[in-house]
C-alpha cells in the first residue's frame, strides 16, 4: 500500500470519536469504497447499482480487516460485476423486437399496421408512437403511465371496499424504489409500473398498503392481515424478488 492510500485510510480510521458514517474518498476512483456504518454488527459487502462496491465497516472494525474481508470476497465480486453487465438494465433502449414486460408477461414490442400512422402493440394492446425507429421506450413508458393512472386508482378502491378501508387519496407515482406507500391519513401511493406485472403482484401490492392503513408497520400483526386478504401474498413477493430487475427497479 503506498503511503497516499495508509493516510487516506487513516483518516477515516482514526478518528476516536464515533462517526456515524463515512465515506473513503481517494482522488483515483476506488475499486471499492468503504462506508463505516455505527449499526453494522459484521463486515458485509455490496454491488451497488452504478457498479460501486461498496465494503461496509462495523463501528469497531480495523482497516486490515476491511481490507482482508474486501480480498477473501474478491472473487464473489468479480462474478457479481460479470452478472450485472449481463443483466438488463433499467435505461435500456426500446426498439421493434425488444421484449418488455407488460401485464405480466415479457412479449415483443411488435410494429402494429394501421394506414400511415406509426403505432406498435405490446402482446393486445396498441401504441400510438411518433416514429418507429430510435428509442421508443420515452413514449411507451408515457402511456404506460397513463394506462397506470387510469388502472391503478379504480382498482385500489375496489379493493378498498371489499377490505372495508377507508382511503383518502390515490396517487400515482414515478418512483424509482419502492413500489408503493401509504400515508397515516388514509393516502395511497401506487408505483405505475405496477401495470408491467402480473394483476397477483399488483393486487398484492394495493392489500399490503391497504393494511399498513391499520398497521403502519411490518409486524406479524400486519403480516396476519395481508395473508387474511391475500393468501397468495408470498408468491407475489417471490415474483417481485425475482422480476424486479426487469423494471429497471
Ligand atoms: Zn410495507
Amino acid at each position: 500500500m503506498s503511503a497516499a492510500e495508509q493516510s487516506s485510510f487513516f483518516d477515516f480510521f482514526g478518528g476516536s470519536a464515533p462517526v456515524p458514517t463515512g465515506i473513503e474518498a481517494p482522488a483515483d476512483k476506488p475499486d471499492v469504497v468503504f462506508e463505516r456504518s455505527a449499526k453494522a454488527t459484521r463486515y458485509r459487502l455490496t454491488l451497488k447499482k452504478d457498479g460501486t462496491a461498496v465494503a461496509i465497516v462495523p463501528l469497531r472494525g480495523s482497516e486490515r480487516e476491511a481490507r482482508a474481508f474486501v480480498e477473501e470476497h474478491r472473487e464473489w465480486l468479480e462474478r457479481a460485476r460479470e452478472r450485472q453487465k449481463r443483466k438488463p438494465r433499467g435505461a435500456t433502449v426500446w426498439t421493434l423486437g425488444t421484449h418488455v414486460l407488460w401485464r405480466g408477461e415479457l412479449s415483443e414490442v411488435r410494429k402494429a399496421v394501421d394506414g400511415e400512422r406509426p403505432q406498435v402493440c405490446i402482446a393486445a394492446d396498441v401504441f400510438r408512437v411518433a416514429r418507429l425507429d430510435g428509442d421508443l421506450r420515452p413514449t411507451l413508458e408515457a402511456h404506460f403511465l397513463r394506462l397506470a393512472k387510469a388502472e391503478l386508482p379504480a382498482r385500489t378502491w375496489e379493493l378498498a371496499a371489499v377490505t372495508g378501508m377507508s382511503v383518502s387519496t390515490v396517487s400515482v407515482r414515478n418512483q424509482r424504489t419502492r413500489w408503493g406507500s401509504c400515508s397515516a391519513d388514509g393516502g395511497i401511493s401506487l408505483n405505475w409500473r405496477l401495470v408491467q406485472t402480473p394483476d397477483f403482484v399488483r393486487d398484492y401490492i394495493i392489500y399490503h398498503e391497504l393494511m399498513h392503513l391499520k398497521e403502519m408497520n411490518h409486524s406479524d400483526r400486519f403480516w396476519a392481515r395481508v395473508g387474511e386478504v391475500c393468501p397468495g401474498w408470498r408468491d407475489a413477493e417471490k415474483w417481485l424478488k425475482r422480476n424486479g430487475s426487469l423494471l429497471g427497479l
